[in-house]
């Protein structure tokens, strides 16, 4: 990204076009030296028939010059439209959000003025992979895929970032209380990878408290580094409490590429009246210059927006009469602070940006581990019987099993219910039947065959299995309630 000075720009819809040109006119005000390839995304691109917003020669250009940055776009709704958005973090592997929520007392108002909080979060795995599947007619699922390197690399950005921005703390947030595994490794990284970092202090919060303390404490927060969904909510949780929807900026990094935005859409209520607040945009590209070795630029246009809002020059979304100087539009704004380039803000505190800032994230591919088989689930889709649990484990232990693999357990949504299930759990159709080694053998996939040909010659509806293993000797999967 710091290799060359052209960037792909996209003006997007709503206020996207007015908050863009404000932006380039400011950085070019203040010489950044950059040259603009335009390309058009969005509604009009949707409309002409590209489900993903871009058309293929616009993902050409996005793709050769690596840095974009990117005006809010309208998502139709229906009619199988993909987000763009998605699709950009997913194919030039942009795995980092940064979000950096920071208040600006008195001249914007905060619940919390000493909020200067940035969030971390993971961009392109959990529950975002989108793969879901209807099993049963009262079961759904969608897949929480975690992987090592996937959270090794956000954990280690995140430890990065915290060294070169010079923040103090990294708190990791994950539900590992009850998602052993996914999220437990997530907080297992995070507890190897901060030893690294001896200088940066650590911590570790569930994230249901965590989410309480980033709504009613986050001037106790500096850097959070967290799962993807966990890290979409908490986003919009700091962007409300900061009292700066309109003016927080959101990065998107990959190992390449670099995709620089506002937090907030395209604002179709207000569009083309010149009223839009252009800071959230103008925070991502302060962002984007730092990334592309323009610290310098991007401290030179930060500090003459920061004076411009002290001086209380501010757009109709934050302006109030008992605190603001002057009501202004978009371009009003913008002229504001290209006045204002060289100047420094006097009460809020300035910025200041090393040059020497590269980030760059190294995980290094892991031998692969011991996998050993030790049994399988298998899920069937059943509802005969009254759902009597013992019904169906009855017949399955003593018809159903085979002498390498034995039913062990049923449950029904994650609860037991045979063998001694109490009968008043409520029982959907869906059942998890464990299957184990009675002599605790290590079985193999020609076992697994043999055991479901007798389910389903004995007329069982499998739906799905999921296979037990033992990953150099530990446990790999989640124990079944009262196993
Ligand atoms: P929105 O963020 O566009 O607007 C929410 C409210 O905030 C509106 O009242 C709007 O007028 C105001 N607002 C937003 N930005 C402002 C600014 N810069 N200055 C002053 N006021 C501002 O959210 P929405 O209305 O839910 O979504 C509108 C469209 O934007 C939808 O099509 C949505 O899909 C899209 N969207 C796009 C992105 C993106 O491209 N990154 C992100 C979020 C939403």
């Amino acid at each position: 990204m710091r290799t060359q000075n052209r960037i792909t720009v996209a003006h997007g819809d709503g206020i996207g076009p007015e908050i863009m040109d404000a932006t380039l006119r400011i950085m070019d005000a203040a010489n950044v030296g950059l040259i603009y390839d335009t390309i058009e995304i969005g509604e009009k691109v949707y409309k002409a028939g590209h489900k993903s917003g871009i058309s293929p020669a616009s993902w050409e250009i996005l793709r050769n010059n690596k840095v974009f940055l990117k005006a809010p776009i309208t998502t139709p709704q229906g009619g199988g439209y993909k987000s763009l958005n998605v699709t950009i973090r997913k194919s030039l592997g942009l795995f980092s959000n940064v979000r950096p929520f920071r208040a600006y007392p008195p001249f914007v108002p905060s619940y919390f003025p000493l909020m200067d909080l940035v969030i971390v979060r993971e961009n392109e795995e959990d529950l975002y992979a989108g793969i879901e599947h209807q099993q049963t007619s009262e079961v759904v699922q969608t897949l929480k895929l975690i992987s090592d390197p996937g959270s090794e690399k956000i954990i280690r950005y995140a430890f990065e970032y915290a060294r070169a921005y010079n923040r103090k703390k990294v708190t990791c947030m994950t539900k590992d209380n009850i998602m052993k595994h996914t999220d437990g490794m997530f907080h297992k990284i995070f507890d190897k990878v901060k030893l690294e970092y001896p200088e940066i202090q650590s911590d570790h919060w569930i994230i249901d408290i965590g989410s309480a303390v980033v709504a009613s404490r986050p001037e106790s927060l500096d850097v959070v580094v967290t799962l993807n969904l966990y890290g979409d909510i908490i986003s919009d949780i700091a962007a409300e409490v900061a009292g700066s929807v309109g003016m927080a900026g959101s990065a998107n990094i990959g190992m390449s590429h670099g995709m620089f935005e506002a937090i907030h859409g395209s604002a179709p209520d207000i569009a083309g009246k010149d009223i839009a607040n252009p800071s959230g945009l103008l925070n991502g590209a302060f962002m984007m210059l730092v990334q592309m070795g323009k610290a310098d630029k991007a401290e030179l246009i930060q500090n003459a927006w920061l004076r411009t809002l002290e001086d209380g020059i501010h757009t109709g979304d934050i302006y109030r009469a008992n605190r603001s100087v002057k009501k202004v539009g978009t371009k009003e704004f913008a002229d504001a602070v290209i006045e204002r380039l060289g100047q420094k803000p006097e009460k809020l505190k300035a910025v200041e940006y090393r040059n020497d800032v590269l980030i760059s994230i190294n995980v290094p591919e892991k031998p692969a581990m011991k996998k050993e088989l030790v049994g399988i689930d298998v899920f069937i889709d059943w509802r005969e019987s009254d759902r009597d649990p013992n019904v169906i484990g009855d017949k399955l232990l003593n018809e159903g099993s085979t002498d390498r693999l034995k039913l062990k357990l049923i449950s029904n949504r994650g609860v037991l219910v045979y063998p001694e299930g109490v009968p008043e759990i409520f029982k959907t159709d869906h059942w998890r039947c464990r299957y184990t080694n009675p002599n605790g053998e290590i079985v193999n996939n020609a076992d697994v065959i043999e055991l479901i040909q007798k389910i389903h010659a004995i007329g069982f509806d499998f739906i799905k299995t999921e296979h037990l293993y033992h990953f150099d000797g530990e446990r790999g999967y989640s124990l079944s309630q009262g196993e």
